[in-house]
């Protein structure tokens, strides 16, 4: 019988991040001036990546998202893509990137066997993506969905994280920039994940909000069905572009969640919500089978019960989730550790 926690969810898709560092400093996500880093020598090597994900598809996973910090300052990275894509049942191979890194990566990832790539790009003005992110690297970004389109990609989606004052006036460009490359859109609601320590609840524009500002600029919008465990809902404008939105904020879509996380030191997290995880680099350093790390794996997800985003909604006073200074004795807790 398929393995399913206890709110009847299959283990199906793994993010594993790759890196806790970062190329940039983004406001909603590494606001702070400093941070606590992993340490080096708890990082998974490639190998050991690879032997944690065959115990994950033992199980049912069979959708990778190769994450950070930002993936594409591992050095190799090509390689741990080739690795997990010659597995079978990894039938799904994707990354998140933030586009710096990605206009000399594409060709290579491409070849190496990734599916699907998804570029994180919030805006289309360079001075606003300088102070959203502390880095004038917006010209290496929209190269590197150039380069990404050309590489010829299963499919290219660019995630925009919505907040409102800072982009939210930039919806209909942003959504006809991805038409003009090739990707579909989707809007991330902004969450208060840890790291989002200047989060705030008026600065979030729900996707009720999104539709109707995209429906007074494009007409009438129509919900594309068939979401599945998919996070974003999609929708098409009266010209068949279609484009999606996560609203992880106001409408969780916790019950259908069958996402877990890998944390680059090998912390398995069951929500981007979770205090704690499971360290899973300790067994795997001390020997253990690879039957014994199905095990394990198992034994966990029976008992998973998390829904974060739904409890936060029960919370009236929403603040930050994560107060800065228990960020600072624990990197786990980090969104940048996390992975988004
Ligand atoms: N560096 C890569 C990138 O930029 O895509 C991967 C890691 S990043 C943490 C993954 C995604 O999480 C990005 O799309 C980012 O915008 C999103 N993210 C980070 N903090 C967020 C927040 N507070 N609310 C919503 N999305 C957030």
């Amino acid at each position: 019988m398929a393995l399913v926690d206890r709110f009847g969810r299959p283990l199906r898709s793994l993010r594993i991040s790759v890196t806790d560092r970062c190329n940039l400093r983004c406001q909603y996500c590494m606001p702070e001036p400093d941070y606590v880093w992993l340490p080096r020598e708890t990082l998974l090597t490639f190998e050991e990546i690879a032997t944690l994900t065959t115990a994950f598809t033992t199980l049912g996973a069979d959708r990778v998202r190769i994450t950070g910090g930002e993936p594409l300052l591992r050095r190799n990275l090509p390689s741990l893509v080739g690795a997990l894509a010659a597995m079978p049942a990894v039938r799904d191979l994707a990354l998140t990137t933030n586009g710096v890194l990605l206009a000399d990566a594409a060709a290579d990832l491409r070849r190496a066997g990734l599916h699907r790539i998804t570029v994180s790009l919030d805006t289309l003005d360079r001075a606003r993506f300088q102070a959203m992110t502390r880095f004038d690297e917006h010209a290496a970004v929209l190269a590197g969905i150039d380069a990404a389109a050309r590489a010829g990609f299963d499919s290219l989606k660019i995630d925009s994280v919505v907040i409102r004052g800072r982009n939210d006036d930039e919806l209909g460009e942003l959504i006809e920039y991805g038409r003009s490359v090739g990707a579909e859109v989707r809007f991330i609601e902004y969450m208060d994940v840890g790291g989002a320590t200047k989060w705030q609840r008026d600065a979030v524009v729900s996707q009720r909000e999104i539709l109707e500002t995209l429906s007074a600029r494009f007409g009438s919008i129509a919900p594309v069905g068939g979401r599945g465990s998919a996070p974003a809902d999609r929708f098409a404008l009266p010209d068949g572009t279609t484009f999606g939105i996560i609203a992880s904020t106001t409408q969780p879509f916790c019950a259908d969640c069958d996402r877990s996380r890998l944390t680059a030191d090998g912390v398995w997290l069951m929500c981007l919500y979770a205090r704690a995880g499971t360290d899973l680099r300790r067994p795997l350093r001390a020997g253990a089978t690879g039957d014994e790390l199905v095990h394990l794996i198992q034994t966990v997800w029976a008992q998973r019960a998390d829904r974060g985003a739904e409890e936060r909604l029960d919370v009236d006073r929403r603040e930050p989730l994560i107060p800065l200074a228990a960020l600072k004795k624990d990197a786990h807790l980090e969104m940048h550790t996390r992975g988004g």
